[in-house]
């Protein structure tokens, strides 16, 4: 049972400054687990720690349902039977592709004929077969990362940490690799943490996708758990790209600081956006509470101005329009508040006047949007 799990694990690096804090993780046998999260955030701390290069400064952790660090236990990366890919494939130039992956098993002590057997299986699943005899050198960037996974995987590890490994590649290989390493680990039954600070790669690829924010785990769950229940405003910014406006609930109502959002929050059939709450009693009693409201790029429908009127405060600007492959990811100035909205269905214009209609918002009470920062 190749299960990681982590209790309370805590990092605190030399100079006192706190990487890690308090992790709680599961990550299951055979699970694919993506850990999301801004740059700085933590990521690599913890695969890391993970890994066994660095020690936690708290907590203990598991792998295949054994102790491997905390209590006193400590066992030395080399033997917790994990393979690592990183983000620059750190392979020897020295030597070719067949020797490159061959090396773990070499340093076992394996013998030679069951190397070359094992080496030509790995190679025909990552698809190098015909570059057994290759240096480095004379590899595409593609295919160099693909010689660092079947180094990886070669020694058949119990789980496979990925720390950004397919991010210094370019798309369109990049989204062949990615759907090249998904079918790889479930053909092997691999139990695999791929670090990443790309959402897109997090959510197309994770069966469920743990997100890091300052060192702290802010939720786990599947993409679409993510997206539809964030449990913060970090995490509806950071996942769904929401817009955060800061205001107050306060008698059921929400009222940005924002001139031009207020609501009723809950769904009702007049119009008025479909809200969830997030945060206890959020709507009892009438004193003003802070809270914010996050609205996802698809929580908006935009309408045509009737008029221009540059000054009604119902109204935005479209500052730039990207078509992208769900419909136009738009900009807007709306009242000073930039707001993503993706539009499906036409063409907005840059400069043109429309009128934001906020059809769904998490309102997450008790916080104030600020502090908690939005990740580019
Ligand atoms: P990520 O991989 O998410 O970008 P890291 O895990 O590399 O983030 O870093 C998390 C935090 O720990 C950052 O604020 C970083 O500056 C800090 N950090 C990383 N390595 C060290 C170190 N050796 N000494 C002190 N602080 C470090
Ligand atoms: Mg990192």
């Amino acid at each position: 049972m190749a299960t990681i799990e982590l209790t309370n694990l805590g990092h605190v690096y030399g100079n006192g400054h706190v990487g890690l804090d308090g992790i709680e993780l599961d990550v299951r046998d055979g699970e694919f687990l993506a850990l999301l999260g801004p740059s700085g955030s933590g990521k690599t701390t913890l695969l890391r720690t993970i890994a066994g290069f660095l020690r936690p400064s708290a907590g203990n952790l598991a792998i295949g349902g054994r102790s491997v660090a905390g209590d006193g236990v400590w066992l030395p990366p080399e033997k917790r039977e994990l393979g690592m890919v990183f983000q620059d494939h750190a392979i020897w130039p020295h030597l070719n592709v067949a020797g490159n992956v061959g090396y773990p098993l070499k340093l076992e002590g394996v013998p030679r004929i069951q190397i070359a057997r094992r080496v030509a299986a790995v190679l025909d699943q990552v698809g190098l077969s015909e570059y057994a005899k290759r240096k480095p050198a004379a590899l595409s960037g593609g295919q160099r990362q693909r010689v660092a996974l079947a180094r990886a995987i070669v020694a058949k590890p119990q789980a496979l940490l990925l720390d950004e490994a397919l991010s210094a590649l370019d798309e369109p290989l990049r989204a062949r690799l990615r759907l090249e390493l998904r079918a790889l680990t479930r053909e092997e039954g691999l139990t695999a943490v791929h670090v990443t600070h790309d959402r897109a790669e997090a959510l197309g690829l994770a069966d469920r996708v743990a997100v890091l924010n300052r060192g702290k785990i802010q939720q786990v769950g599947t993409p679409r758990e993510l997206l539809e229940n964030p449990v913060n405003a970090f995490v509806a910014s950071f996942v769904s790209d929401a817009t955060l406006f800061p205001g107050t609930v306060v008698d059921g109502h929400f009222h940005a600081d924002h001139p031009g959002l207020r609501f009723r929050i809950g769904s009702d059939t007049h119009g008025n956006p479909a809200i969830r709450v997030i945060g206890e009693r959020a709507l009892a009693g009438a004193r003003p509470r802070r809270a914010v409201a996050a609205v996802a790029p698809t929580g908006v429908r935009l309408e045509p101005a009737a008029r221009k009127a540059p000054l009604d405060i119902q109204l935005a600007r479209v500052t730039s329009a990207l078509y992208g492959r769900h419909g136009y990811e738009t900009s807007l100035d709306w009242a000073g508040t930039g707001l993503r909205v993706l539009v499906d269905g036409w063409v907005p214009k840059e400069g043109e006047l429309v009128r934001p209609v906020v059809e769904m918002a998490h309102v997450f009470c008790g916080e104030s949007g600020g502090g908690e920062g939005r990740a580019a």
